[in-house]
């Protein structure tokens, strides 16, 4: 039985999403660039999916702009801003994305950006007065702040930073890849100048996303060659992944308090039959066990060392329950998470992220609480019957 828990990686096409897509991926093939008739009904679906995901986030239409995820809405963003308005200092938190990160962090680098980052406790929460002393002493800072952390899901108050930062008159860039369409997020509400979202993170293509840019602010673009997305994104459209993209946040509005509730009965199933379970001294990552402080959908479980050996993702893979150990980008570089590394906590454990969508059940829940049961009892069992070998 294969159990799909991670869901923050990246989650399952909806069947709605692709017949959407599909007229533009066969007989409406047009370069929305194009003056004649195929070409502009390719222009109309890009400007109704732009109008479309305008108005899911309560924001204009020429403030969204189209790329292909968040990590280039991320470095455009960054970059953009930095370039644009001559920014030499950032303020960020070390369990950013890479996608921030490594943005910021090559800008320092080549000597044009001093970079603080703002003091975190060991459950990942940030120290909002260092935050302001840093703003009061630094004018003109760029502040780039997560929604909800990708790896412990921690949930930051937007509206109060947003407050903060615009007090001091910063430059405020969320990475919102991990909330955007599972959150409701209305710009009039609060300030903000970027902030990112990815299609794939919530049921649309992979290869998709956009940057909603405050219409006071502009960027500098990273990318050159074309007039497209009004010059700040050359390239040909991605029509058909757009036109899913907004399809995908449309349905995403559209059922979220049904998936918000859905989803969080199946995080507070797991944890309840986790830590009412037979294996002892679980614990929990970040914020990820509050409900207050977390996203409803990612819970990162530091569980104990397999006495007999071998990693717990491992085991769990072979028996086709998908989960993480950190995010899927850093899997890549093999050097394991910076997140969990940063809050110098329960290292030496065996960490796990479950990230849960609308089509996990309580029946999964139940099936991964038991393997995991399993693996543990089994493990007890072998390092018992090796003690009673060398007695
Ligand atoms: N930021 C965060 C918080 C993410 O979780 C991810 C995806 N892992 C990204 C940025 C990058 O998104 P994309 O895959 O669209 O480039």
């Amino acid at each position: 039985m294969e159990i799909y828990f991670d869901n923050a990686a990246t989650t399952a096409l909806d069947p709605e999403v692709l017949n959407a897509m599909i007229p533009y991926l066969t007989n409406q093939y047009g370069n929305p660039s194009s003056s004649h008739a195929l070409g502009q009904k390719a222009r109309e679906a890009v400007e109704e999916s732009r109008h479309t995901v305008a108005s899911l986030l309560n924001a204009s239409p020429s403030d969204i702009f189209f790329t292909s995820g968040a990590t280039e809405a991320n470095n455009i963003a960054l970059s953009g801003a930095i370039r644009t308005y001559d920014i030499s200092h950032a303020i960020t938190s070390r369990l950013e994305h890479k996608a921030v990160l490594q943005t910021l962090g090559q800008y320092s680098q080549e000597g044009e950006l001093d970079v603080s980052f703002v003091k975190i406790d060991s459950k990942g929460n940030i120290d909002f007065e260092y935050l302001e002393n840093l703003l009061k002493f630094n004018a003109q800072s760029i502040v780039s702040l997560m929604h909800v952390n990708n790896e412990i899901g921690n949930l930051t108050d937007l509206k109060a930073l947003s407050a903060l930062v615009k007090y001091y008159d910063g430059i405020f860039h969320s990475d919102t890849t991990q909330s955007i369409g599972k959150y409701r997020i209305d710009l009039q509400e609060f300030d903000i100048d970027y902030l990112v979202g990815s299609s794939h993170k919530f049921h649309g293509p992979k290869g998709v996303g956009f940057i909603y840019i405050n219409k006071y602010k502009k960027v500098r673009p990273l990318i050159y060659g074309g007039a497209q997305e009004r010059g700040t994104r050359g390239g040909t459209e991605n029509v058909a992944g757009i036109v899913g993209l907004a399809k995908a946040l449309e349905i995403s509005y559209r059922d979220l308090e049904k998936n918000h509730n859905h989803i969080s009965y199946l995080k507070s199933f797991f944890i309840e039959l986790l830590t009412n379970g037979p294996i002892k001294n679980i614990r929990f990552n970040g914020e990820s066990f509050a409900e207050d402080k977390s996203s409803y959908s990612i819970v990162n479980v530091a569980f104990p060392h397999l006495k007999h050996g071998g990693s717990l993702l491992d085991k769990l893979a072979q028996l086709e329950i998908y989960v993480s150990g950190g995010s899927a980008c850093s899997n890549l570089t093999q050097s394991g998470s910076h997140v969990l590394k940063n809050l110098k906590v329960h290292l030496d454990r065996d960490n796990v992220r479950f990230s849960f969508s609308k089509h996990n059940t309580p029946q999964d829940i139940r099936h991964v609480v038991k393997v995991l049961n399993q693996i543990y009892q089994e493990d007890e069992g072998i390092a018992k019957s090796k003690l009673l070998e060398v007695a």
